[in-house]
């Protein structure tokens, strides 16, 4: 039988979540419910000096709003905690000497100003078969040295000893076989001065002992495998190392490299899932949540970012994705991202959403604008009305804040309607009103029926009064069915609003 599939989204805490790091977890969760595995959040904070408070919590909550919650985790607890690397610390320093122990790594003394020197001195300078043999090290130094060093409490670090001339490789689940010349590598530091793991270790003991069975990554990491399958082979754990699958980069709209935060600041689009006010600063970075996007469009789109069923379909939902999503559907090539494209998946989605699933994120939008909405009898039907409108949620303010006010004097649309207003006009309106108060079933067919009816009886164009009306209503030559709109408004508002205009009209 094989084992239960586990995955893990393992971010570093270091600041917000940008789009690339939020499919990486979507990936890792729709293979893992797919499967019918355990989706685990590992929190990877072994690099102290990046550490940033709150972004452990912000993470948390990215992966709430989007739906895809940990099974395990900081928050959720789980069998193989704690799932915060630093409370972990205590663990990796027996790998690291077992390593050492078995003349697979070994300890370096050099200081960081001496590695400074050497760099400067040396073009092209790295730590590994050509100048391991140079530098104050247990490769290098004397036995005794070294344990005069190490009994002295002298500070070091633990590198992996790079072999000399091997290819080494995996089978990649998206890339296929990949392989590593281990010359060009580097003798990476495993474990720190301050005795805390790097990435490079933690990664692999943590996979090994939280029992991963496949790790979704950005390709980013893909130069670090070389690393990382070494350390299995020489802990022994060869047999149970997850299967990797390196994820395409996510581009920036012209394709030319990686997208970064600092490209959406210079196209003016968000990269973070949500708000991320960096605690150093107070710096706030735009998150597509607060920017008006429904967190089923942002999942849609980080799934297209290198995913497609193989067919034209581009709507999906959680659900959806979760049953078609397939390892070899995924692209090797990079994934340009398009904000014209991200804005359409929300278009579409704030379409298809009823009034119900709506609401909640209406009423913060309009009461941003001081319009207090939530008690309002006709909120679901003005949502309905409107939100083919909206391609992000914040446009429900303009295009529904004429149903809660009036629209103010000077925001109407005047000049479209006062150069060919004549007295046939004000008297229809004039009659309309008397009309419109004896209309029995207050609803857009009978306002309709009786406002045709005054047209025909008067016997003037429909034409010259229907965008008047609207105007009068809204303000200006948008909205919904002008009937729908004089429904929702009520008689009375109704009724006000026209003598408001033909009071500025006549004069
Ligand atoms: N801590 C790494 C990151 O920040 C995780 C990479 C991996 O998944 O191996 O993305």
């Amino acid at each position: 039988m094989s084992a239960k599939v586990r995955v893990r989204f393992a971010p570093s805490p270091t600041g917000g979540l940008h789009l690339g790091g939020m499919r990486t977890a979507l990936f890792n969760y729709l293979f893992a419910r797919q499967n019918g595995g355990d989706f685990i959040l590992r929190v990877e904070d072994t690099d102290q000096t990046r550490f940033v408070a709150g972004a452990e919590e912000y993470i948390l909550d990215c992966l709430n709003w989007c739906g895809i919650t940990p099974d395990e985790g900081p928050h959720a607890g789980g069998e193989y905690g704690s799932y915060r690397q630093s409370e972990r610390k205590a663990l990796y320093r027996q790998y690291a000497e077992q390593l050492v122990a078995q003349g697979n790594a070994y300890y370096a003394f050099d200081t960081p100003e001496e590695l400074e020197q050497k760099r400067t001195e040396t073009l092209n300078f790295q730590y590994g078969h050509t100048h391991r043999n140079e530098l104050r090290n247990s490769i290098f130094l004397p036995v005794k040295e070294v344990h005069d060093l190490l009994d002295a409490g002298t500070p070091h670090v633990i590198r992996i000893k790079m072999p000399v001339d091997e290819t080494i490789g995996f089978t990649d689940m998206i890339r296929g076989r990949v392989n590593f010349e281990t010359s060009q590598v580097d003798d990476k530091v495993l474990l720190k001065a301050d005795g805390m793991p790097t990435y490079h270790l933690a990664v692999v003991v943590d996979d090994y002992l939280m029992k991963i069975t496949h790790a979704f990554r950005g390709e980013e990491w893909l130069p670090s495998a070389s690393v990382h399958l070494l350390l299995w082979e020489y802990l022994g754990w060869k047999n149970e190392m997850p299967q990797w699958a390196h994820l395409p980069l996510i581009l920036r709209p012209d394709g030319h490299g990686k997208l970064s935060k600092r490209d959406g600041d210079i196209f003016g689009f968000p990269v973070y899932a949500m708000n991320w006010t960096d605690p150093k600063n107070g710096e706030l970075t735009q998150g597509f949540r607060e920017l008006g996007f429904l967190p089923e469009a942002f999942v849609n789109l980080l799934a297209l970012l290198g995913w497609n069923n193989g067919t034209d379909q581009e709507i999906f939902s959680l659900e959806e994705l979760t049953e078609q999503f397939s390892m070899d559907r995924i692209s090797k090539a990079g994934a340009q991202f398009d904000f014209e494209k991200a804005k359409w998946f929300n278009h579409e989605w704030i379409k298809q959403s009823s009034a119900s699933n709506l609401i909640s994120d209406v009423i913060p939008v309009l009461r941003a604008h001081d319009i207090f909405a939530e008690n309002h009898p006709q909120l679901k039907k003005i949502i309905d009305l409107v939100k083919d409108r909206c391609t992000l949620l914040t446009d429900f303010y303009e295009h529904s804040a004429y149903f809660f006010q009036k629209p103010a004097e000077n925001s109407i649309d005047w000049p479209s309607i006062q150069p060919k207003w004549n007295d046939a006009k004000t008297d229809f309106f004039i009659a309309f009103i008397q009309k419109s108060q004896e209309i029995e079933g207050w609803n857009a067919a009978n306002i309709e029926t009786t406002f045709k009816a005054l047209v025909v009886e008067k016997g003037i164009k429909i034409s010259e009064v229907m965008l008047p009306f609207r105007i009068i209503l809204v303000g200006g030559k948008f909205g919904p069915a002008v009937f729908d709109i004089a429904e929702v408004l009520g008689n009375q508002e109704m009724v006000e609003r026209i003598e408001f205009a033909l009071s500025i009209l006549s004069r």
